[in-house]
């Protein structure tokens, strides 16, 4: 039957539904932004309550959409981590629970394993991206370069040594006086900008590895702040940035893919892949190797329901479910998932 997915380990919460061969047949998001805003950031005991508030509805919801009954279902997904752990806690237990009322398998995905095998889902590409593939995950709290070998076994090849690029998005936007999360509104401001006025450093640049870094940059962006006098000066800058971040995250992708021959594909996720410079950036470089790129919908991209579902599903396949024992971890990296948690309960 269809997999629940469920997804609560930040500021999002999402309920999904999949067929067991991937399609959707319900998916719902609802954004804590306007929770957050005030504060300028996620603030996790709001982010808790509201999962908590919010994620039964969003689940009755998708299940009623789909005309499907708990009983119908062939499994629960939850994220597990990483992420914040009280979030984690509201969306583990809410999964449980419903796998414990309706005896069914349970899953404790990895919110990252659900990013780096959303490029599987079948419909997004014809078939399905095959493994090895070389996942660029550039979100908020991630920035990394992912070998993605097979189910469960992902190598990191590269990472950042201080911000992640969508923090480095975020805090240059408040530098120049953007409404929090800065990334959409720094991108609309460079669309009108000149990249070339503003000088910035492009760090790690030609360096060996896939490793990044974006504080210098911050700290640059800091430095031109009194420089800017008007609407066009802060344009300016922002395209300055973007065009810096572009170049950097193409140039550590082509090493990446150095490091995996073999891959069939360059796949990017996470918020910062819904950049179009970026996107374009990373086009460019996986067609110079002579792969596509695989950038999913931008709501496929940000955090959601579908890819918790879908891995969930890959996991279910495998027959890898785990235990209603399994505690949430808010630190979880991609390497340790190797091996399955343990058996389930059907
Ligand atoms: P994680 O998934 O690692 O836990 P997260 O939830 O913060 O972190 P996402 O929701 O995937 O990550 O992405 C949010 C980030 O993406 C924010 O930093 C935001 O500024 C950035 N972002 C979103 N849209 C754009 C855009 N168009 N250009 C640049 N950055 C963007
Ligand atoms: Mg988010
Ligand atoms: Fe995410």
């Amino acid at each position: 039957g269809p997999v629940l997915g469920l997804e609560a380990s930040c500021d999002e919460t999402a309920a999904a539904l999949l067929a067991p061969d991937g399609t959707i047949l319900a998916e719902a998001v609802r954004s804590q932004l306007a929770e957050h805003t005030p504060f300028g950031g996620v603030v996790p005991e709001i982010a808790a309550r509201a999962h908590l508030a919010h994620l039964p509805a969003l689940a009755a919801q998708v299940m009623r959409e789909a005309g499907v009954s708990p009983a119908d279902l062939g499994g629960v997904a939850a994220t597990a981590g990483p992420g914040l752990i009280g979030g984690l806690i509201v969306g583990a237990s809410f999964g449980k629970g419903m796998a414990i009322a309706h005896n069914l398998p349970f899953l404790a995905v990895n919110h990252l394993e659900g990013h780096a095998l959303t490029a599987r889902l079948p419909g997004l590409v014809e078939d399905g991206v095959a493994f090895p593939y070389l996942l660029l995950l550039l979100s908020g709290g991630h920035c990394q370069c992912v070998a993605v070998e097979g189910l469960g076994q992902y190598r990191r090849l590269g990472s950042t040594l201080d911000d992640a690029v969508g923090e480095a998005f975020d805090k240059s936007a408040k530098l120049m006086g953007l409404p929090w999360p800065g990334g959409p509104a720094l991108e609309k401001l460079a669309a009108s900008g000149d990249p070339k006025r503003f000088p910035l450093p492009r760090p790690m640049l030609g360096r060996p590895g896939c490793d990044f870094s974006f504080s210098g940059l911050k700290t640059a962006v800091a430095q031109s702040i009194p420089k800017l006098e008007n609407e066009q000066d802060r344009a300016d800058l922002a395209a300055a940035f973007q065009r810096v971040v572009a170049a950097v995250l193409a140039d550590r992708a082509r090493n990446a893919l150095a490091m995996l021959p073999g891959a069939t594909a360059m796949v990017v996720a996470g918020g910062v892949a819904a950049n179009q410079g970026v996107r374009a950036a990373l086009r460019a470089e996986a067609e110079a190797a002579g792969l596509p790129l695989i950038a999913p919908p931008i709501r496929l991209c940000t955090d959601n329901a579908v890819m918790i579902a879908w891995a969930g599903i890959e996991r279910l396949r495998a027959g890898w479910t785990d235990p209603l024992d399994h505690a949430p971890r808010p630190r979880w990296p991609l390497a340790e998932l190797a091996e399955p948690a343990g058996p389930g309960v059907a």
